[in-house]
């Protein structure tokens, strides 16, 4: 997560975006970003009412008011990535990073049999970078999708950071929906002539065959927190400290709730342990629509396999700030447990990863790219930072294994390669054909 700025130069024969970038992942550094407290700490005002009424508050409820409350949500309110704002991501940091997106969203529909019809689905767009550097690849490799039916779509609650990223996509060229209630919230066309939609739940995401990405999606969904207790499992919940009744703290409450009765693992070894429902309901839908429709799902994060215990922290102004200082007006995250969102997929897809970002940029080809990038540029300048930003990105100390990707696919995808089935349920598979193409990003890019 750094601090970006766009600036456009030209390379041979086509114009190069590359982003400009200083300092600056989620877990340290410092910035000179703004306080932006709400008028009287509303949110603050509104989650003690809410807990004087109806006692503690579950860590997920805390996370989705803050977060995603309709009205004064820390999302809801803010564009929070940049300079200016309190983290920033990769996507951000590099052009790179997106082109390489762009690249594994075509080799899964190549792998997939090149259906007819192709979804680009991505959740929590941001500020839209990532989509519109994948938009860019796909319209200069727009020979190799042969004619496809392509076309956008993104998850976003937010309506501010929809206008963004709708700025970033379309030029400004989009229309919002007359009544709020509508599935389909704005529309519009992507510069580079692709249909785009914004709604607010996957469910309202048309089915067909789609590739579905979130980048720093997960870990915004809400967590619950429990505690290994002598008496068994208890939830960790956010009440307000009776010595200071305009503060917060963190409780273990005696009783277990339903929480903490449904959601801990039989075999739980750890003794603190975070669990993100929400993420685990996605996941198994997700999994449904790969396995009826098609298409695969890449979720990148920073994240463990089942391993870590107490990740819940917030971030303000890119430096680490108290999860329940001035609710509303810093970010709230919880690393992904990948072992989790595997158990929800269950048998109905095919599972790969968490591999570091390191790997999984570099066998998608990162190495290539920037010495492409840095033999067509000049401009010294230029050159640091697209090495800087690689260097962000893989870096084993920077993000390069903090964050992980894990995906999951269609079934066929890894017998053999399918002829189109216009988005159904592929067949049987016979024994004989072709190798399946490897999955690129989790082995070696195979695509010449
Ligand atoms: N993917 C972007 C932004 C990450 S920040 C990047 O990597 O740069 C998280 C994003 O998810 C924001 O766009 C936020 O508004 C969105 N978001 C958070 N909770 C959401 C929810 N429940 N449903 C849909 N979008 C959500």
């Amino acid at each position: 997560m750094l601090t970006a700025a766009c600036r456009k130069t030209t390379g041979p024969g086509r114009t190069m975006y590359v982003r400009l970038w200083s300092v600056a992942q989620r877990q340290s550094f410092s910035s000179g970003s703004a306080e932006k407290p709400l008028p009287g700490n509303l949110m603050l005002r509104h989650l003690t009412s809410k807990i004087k009424a109806t006692g503690p508050i579950s860590v997920a409820e805390y996370m989705r008011e803050v977060l995603t409350n309709p009205v004064m949500g820390y999302y809801v309110q803010n564009d929070m990535l940049g300079p200016d704002g309190d983290f920033i991501t990769s996507p951000e940091i590099s052009q790179i990073f997106g082109e390489l997106l762009g690249i594994w969203c075509l080799s899964e529909w190549i792998g997939a049999g090149k259906p007819s019809r192709f979804q680009l689905v991505e959740f929590g767009p941001g500020r839209g970078s990532l989509a519109n550097d994948i938009l860019r690849v796909f319209s200069q490799l727009r020979g190799a999708l042969g004619g496809a039916a392509v076309s956008v779509h993104l998850v976003e609650v937010s309506p501010k950071l929809s206008q963004v990223q709708a700025q970033c996509l379309t030029g400004d060229q989009s229309q919002v929906s007359a009544s709020e209630d509508e599935p389909v919230y704005r529309q519009g066309t992507s510069t580079t002539g692709l249909p785009i939609s914004w709604y607010r739940n996957l469910d309202d995401v048309p089915r067909g065959f789609s590739i579905y990405l979130a980048h720093e999606f997960f870990d915004a969904l809400p967590i619950h927190k429990f505690q290994g207790t002598e008496k068994g499992w208890r939830e960790v919940m956010v009440d307000i400290d009776p010595d200071e009744p305009g503060k917060l703290r963190l409780v273990i409450v005696p009783a277990p709730t339903l929480a903490s009765t449904q959601l801990i693992q039989a075999d739980e070894k750890r003794r603190h342990v975070e669990v993100c429902p929400e993420g685990g309901v996605i996941v198994q839908r997700l999994a449904n629509r790969i396995a009826e429709d098609g298409g695969a799902a890449l979720i990148a994060d920073y994240g463990h396999d089942g391993t870590k215990t107490d990740t819940f922290r917030g971030f303000k102004g890119h430096k680490l700030h108290d999860v329940l200082a001035s609710p509303g007006s810093a970010d709230l995250t919880a690393d992904v447990d990948y072992s989790y969102l595997r158990r929800m997929a269950g048998a109905t897809v095919a599972c790969m990863g968490p591999v570091s970002q390191k790997d999984f940029l570099k066998n998608m080809g990162i190495d290539t790219r920037l010495q492409v990038l840095l033999r067509n540029c000049a401009d010294p300048s230029t050159r640091a930072q697209l090495i800087q930003g690689y260097d962000m990105l893989t870096n084993p100390l920077k993000m390069g294994e903090r964050f992980q990707f894990f995906t999951m696919l269609n079934h066929s995808r890894l017998t053999r390669p399918e002829q189109s089935k216009g988005g159904k349920k592929m067949a049987p598979v016979p024994k004989k054909g072709p190798a399946p193409l490897p999955v690129a990003g989790f082995s070696e890019l195979g695509l010449s």
